[in-house]
């Protein structure tokens, strides 16, 4: 079974949840506010399957999912 981490750049996200939403796993959630930026940012909680759908969707590319296939 392949591992992912999914790595959230919180200097880009501006916390719309569109990647929590789309994840087929749940594996993103929201975890706080973000002191500098004032975002919601989310984390990984669960599971991923490299699906990479958050990765594509998210308009403000500061997701990035690295794993081995
Ligand atoms: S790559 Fe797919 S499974 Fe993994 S967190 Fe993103 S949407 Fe969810
Ligand atoms: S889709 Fe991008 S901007 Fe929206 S919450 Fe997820 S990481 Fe942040």
């Amino acid at each position: 079974m392949a591992h992912y981490k999914v790595f959230i750049n919180k200097k880009l996200c501006k916390g719309c949840g569109i990647c929590i939403e789309i994840c087929p796993r749940n594996a993103l959630r929201f975890n706080g506010i973000n002191p500098e930026t004032g975002y919601r940012n989310p984390e990984q909680v669960g599971e991923c399957i490299g699906c990479r759908q958050c990765m594509w969707y998210c308009p403000d590319q500061a997701v990035v999912v690295v794993g081995e296939q």
